[in-house]
């Protein structure tokens, strides 16, 4: 008789990791209160971009130094529900202290471990599923205001170049010549190769869990409110059910941290809250995803509409969207593209699940496996971080593989 498994969380985490464990030969039920797909999740509202050079946490040197003042002002990415603050300390200082030149070059290799062949890994996951024709792949271009907009950054190109991350320079001609479309404000860009991304994040994430089911994976709807470790770890949810497996992982995003409560080792995880809007029928697109980086957004070109989605705001799991990051979205767009025209928008509010390095957390303890914390790269690792909990419950994993990434080291 096979194994039997739960899986918590039907995002792309969790629905890699399902759909990995049943290939693998694992009896596997996945749990959520609301179906893949649905934009209650992280994996629908993202900028679709599988964002293999995105290796570089947000925490970088001089951040603790420049935040107040970015906080303060209206056209920054920065957003904080100051009332938030006392509790958000415990996370935000490991955060910050995280920032040093030495701390930052060694999570730029734990993450490049983990991006450098994800466009693969997502194809791996779906080919020959329904979900494959929503990859695109193709040119990435990060977009620069000016020199010293470009030259900001010195420590974050070097890192990307160390990785194999080294993109062609182009200027204001090149830059027309590929989109006429670009406003005056933007003059150099940079070309990354063999990149991907999605035309529906939220199609694709529902996709695979389509495929998962169809294919004998079991799904129960339910909202999970405890979880034992042990030699039966089990599940129970709102209700009163109780669910026992083999082993459980746990990937229920930035709600990771709330399940993990009962459990030993204690992790730090908070949700970088993040925006997108959706603007549909526009008169023309993109002929790529661009990172517009004076406002740290992604704009991608998407199936019907062009989506921008960016901003860090700390306000925690529950407080309602606010209406400041939307309208910066909103105005940003008008500089990339002034003469853009579409029908209508759609806006969003997603929560990355982010610890205080930056790096995912991906563990096994107590046949308990831990696989969240995909922060700002979530989509792009999450078909990987699939692939290493299967390989972490067939016991096929090295511990050094892994050794960046264990729940205790918070
Ligand atoms: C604006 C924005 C843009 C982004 N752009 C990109 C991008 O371009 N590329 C990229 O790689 N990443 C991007 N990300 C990050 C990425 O979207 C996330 O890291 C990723 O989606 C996290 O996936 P997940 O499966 O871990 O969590 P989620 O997709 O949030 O799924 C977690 C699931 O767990 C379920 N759950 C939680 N608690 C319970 C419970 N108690 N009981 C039952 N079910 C529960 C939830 O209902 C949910 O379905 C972006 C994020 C944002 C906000």
């Amino acid at each position: 008789m096979s194994k039997t498994i739960l899986v918590i969380g039907a995002g792309i985490t969790g629905v890699s990791s399902a759909e990995w464990l049943r290939r693998d030969g694992w009896d596997v039920t996945l749990i959520d209160r609301i179906v893949s797909g649905h934009p209650d999740q992280t994996s629908f509202g993202n900028a679709g971009l599988i964002a293999r050079g995105a290796i570089i946490p947000v925490s970088i040197p001089g951040l603790a130094a420049s935040a107040p003042a970015m906080l303060l002002n209206p056209d920054s990415p920065l957003y904080l529900r100051w009332s938030y603050l006392p509790r958000l300390l415990p996370w935000l200082i490991p955060f910050l202290r995280n920032g040093t030149v030495e701390k930052v070059t060694e999570i730029a290799a734990g993450l490049a471990a983990l991006t450098v062949d994800a466009v693969d890994q997502h194809q791996a996951l779906s080919t020959g599923t329904p979900a494959e024709a929503f990859i695109q792949t193709g040119e990435y271009v990060n977009l620069f205001a000016s020199k010293a907009d470009y030259d900001a950054d010195p420590l974050s190109a070097a890192l990307r170049k160390k990785h194999g991350f080294d993109p062609d320079k182009i200027g204001r001609a090149e830059i027309l010549s590929r989109d006429p479309n670009i406003g005056p404000a933007y003059n150099i860009g940079t070309v990354y190769k063999d990149y991907g991304w999605l035309t529906n994040p939220g199609g694709y994430v529902a996709a695979l869990f389509g495929h998962f089911r169809s294919q004998g994976g079991h799904f129960q709807r339910g909202e999970v409110v405890d979880i034992k470790a042990g030699e039966s770890p089990s599940v129970s949810l709102k209700g009163g059910e109780v669910l026992i497996a083999d082993k459980i992982v746990l990937s229920a995003g930035a709600w990771s941290g709330l399940l993990n409560k009962n459990l030993a080792p204690k992790v730090k995880l908070e949700a970088e809250r993040g925006y997108h809007v959706s603007m549909f029928n526009p008169n023309f697109t993109a002929p790529n995803p661009y990172m517009i980086n004076d406002s740290r957004f992604v704009l991608t070109p998407m199936d019907g509409f062009l989506r921008a989605a960016g901003v860090v705001e700390f306000g925690g799991l529950d407080a309602p969207p606010a209406t400041a990051p939307v309208n910066f979205l909103r105005k940003q767009m008008k500089k990339v593209y002034p003469n853009l025209k579409f029908e209508y928008d759609e806006v969003w509010m997603g929560r990355r699940p982010t610890t205080p390095d930056s790096m995912p957390v991906l563990d096994e303890t107590d046949n308990i496996i831990h696989a969240y914390g995909g922060q700002h790269i979530g989509l792009t690792i999450g078909p990987r971080l699939g692939r290493m909990v299967a390989d972490i419950a067939g016991e096929r994993h090295a511990n050094a593989d892994i050794g960046a990434y264990r729940a205790d080291r918070f």
